[in-house]
């Protein structure tokens, strides 16, 4: 069995393996040259593992695309993995509910995206293509990670017009409420595979996760310059 990646990424924290391909299209994707059609390296999945191995940190993040699109042949590299102790983070979009289900096992955290409002008309615009059938993995996906015991990650990317009122966060934020943090991302316009999407001011970013904070106990703010913020609820005394 093999991997289809495009790069991997070692730092001392961290190696991060990026994997190619995904069967959406949304509108504020920001890694579009994972998917579209390319050219990318494939390796036997002990091959990478062996290449992995070698890695100075312990911690190897799985990013795409959408990783689990290779769920078969990601499930048998984190078998190989997790023997040799290592500390496994992969994000996803939701799309594929089963393949997450028996792979995290293997996972220590999970990373979900949740774009806007769980229905299908919302989701037909944030999602591209398939906009309905990803709904459904989706409610899969947070039903699975509800009773996930590794660390629960949830984040939504704010685009105006999308998902920026209140209403649209308070009703994410109480799909999610058993996550152990929600970060509310910044648009960043660069690299965008659909031209034409707006993120929000850091402020209203806030505002949002204000709101999201009557659901959830950790919530971030992440901006596109990588700094993350916590929201916090200021009262008075
Ligand atoms: S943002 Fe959408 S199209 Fe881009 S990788 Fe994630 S799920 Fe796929």
């Amino acid at each position: 069995m093999k991997v289809k990646f495009s790069t991997i990424l070692a730092s001392e924290d961290e190696t991060i393996v990026y994997l190619p391909g995904c069967p959406l299209y949304c509108k504020n994707c920001n890694t579009p040259q994972l998917v579209k059609e390319g050219t990318f390296e494939e390796r036997g999945v002990e091959e990478l593992f062996f290449i992995l191995r070698e890695s100075k940190t312990r911690r190897i993040y799985f990013k795409g695309g959408e990783p689990l699109m290779q769920g078969n042949a990601l499930l048998e590299l984190f078998k190989l993995l997790k023997r040799e102790g290592f500390f496994i983070k992969i994000e996803t979009s939701g799309f594929y509910g089963e393949e997450l289900r028996y792979v995290t096992p293997y996972v220590d955290w999970v990373a979900l995206d949740v774009k806007t409002s769980l229905n299908v008309i919302d989701f037909g615009k944030a999602g591209g293509l398939h906009g309905d059938i990803f709904l459904s993995g989706l409610f899969k996906s947070i039903a699975f990670l509800e009773n996930f015991k590794g660390v629960k990650e949830v984040r939504t990317t704010i685009i105006k017009g999308l998902n920026d009122s209140e209403e649209i966060i308070d009703e994410i934020s109480k799909y999610v409420r058993f996550c152990d943090y929600y970060f509310l991302q910044e648009y960043n316009p660069e690299n965008n595979l659909i031209p034409g999407c707006e993120g929000v001011s850091v402020e209203r970013m806030n505002e949002l996760g204000l709101e999201a904070c009557k659901n959830v106990k950790n919530v971030f703010l992440r901006l596109k310059n990588g700094e993350e913020l916590k929201v916090e609820i200021k009262r008075s005394v």
